[in-house]
Parts: C-alpha cells; structure tokens; sequence
C-alpha cells in the first residue's frame, strides 16, 4: 500500500528534469552547422535521436528504474551516492553510443538503466564524454 501510495504522489508531481531535449542541428567540428544533405545525414540523425529519446523516456523500462529509485515519501534516491534528490535523472549504465544497433541500446531491460542525483549524472556524463574524446583521438 506505501508504495501505491509513493507511486501516486508521484504522478501528482511537476515531471522535473529530464525532460527529453530537442534535438539541435549537429556542428561540424569546425563549429558550423551540419549541411542539409539530400538523404540521410548529421542532421536526420540528429533528429532520429532525438525522437527515440521521447519514445524511450515514456517507456516501461523508464518507468521501472524511476520505481525502483523512489522511496516511500516520492523522492529520488541516486544509486551511486545514495543521497536523496528530487530530480532524478535515469541514465544508461552503458552509453547508448552510435547509430548502428541504437534502438537495441536505447531500450535495453530496466536493470540497463540508473537513477542519478544531477550531481552524479553530470559526473557521470562528464567522464563519459572525456573517454569518447580520448577514442577519437
Ligand atoms: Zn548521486
């Protein structure tokens, strides 16, 4: 009963952060935008992305990791501090990477996905950021 009760003060709540981001035109590395190309390019890409992520973010395996991170009161509780924070962001455990098998990625089993504090998140996003930079290199 707690815990239908969690779930319901939930729904009541403002959705905070992680609102899906619109997708922007890609820049080249030079920093200008990608050109319109006639088929599939950057910027189709982009927007296929973009897209998944709407769909992904309403998903049931979404939904469970939100579940699994909420405690009794509606909070998030962050699986890698610990600590309680009312924007819980759910990450990827393994980035979700390239276009070539993204779907399969993007919508991996609940137990894919983490529920972070904004703090960790960004850590998290920081260093995952820093390693694709060092891969390209
Ligand atoms: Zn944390």
């Amino acid at each position: 009963m707690a815990l239908r009760k969690a779930a319901s003060s939930q729904k009541t709540r403002p959705t905070k952060g992680e609102a899906p981001e619109t997708p922007k035109a890609p820049k080249t590395p030079s920093g200008r935008k990608a050109p319109h190309t006639d088929g599939l390019g950057a910027r189709e890409l982009a927007k296929i992305r973009g897209g998944l992520r709407v769909v992904w973010h309403r998903s049931r395996a979404r939904k469970l990791c939100v579940e699994r991170c909420t405690d009794a009161e509606g909070y998030g509780v962050c699986e890698a501090c610990f600590g309680r924070t009312p924007t819980l962001k759910i990450d990827h455990v393994v980035p979700c990477g390239g276009v070539e098998g993204l779907i399969e990625r993007m919508f991996c089993p609940s137990s894919g996905l983490m529920g972070l504090c904004p703090t960790c998140h960004n850590e998290k996003t920081k260093a995952e950021r820093k390693a694709l930079r060092e891969a390209k290199k």
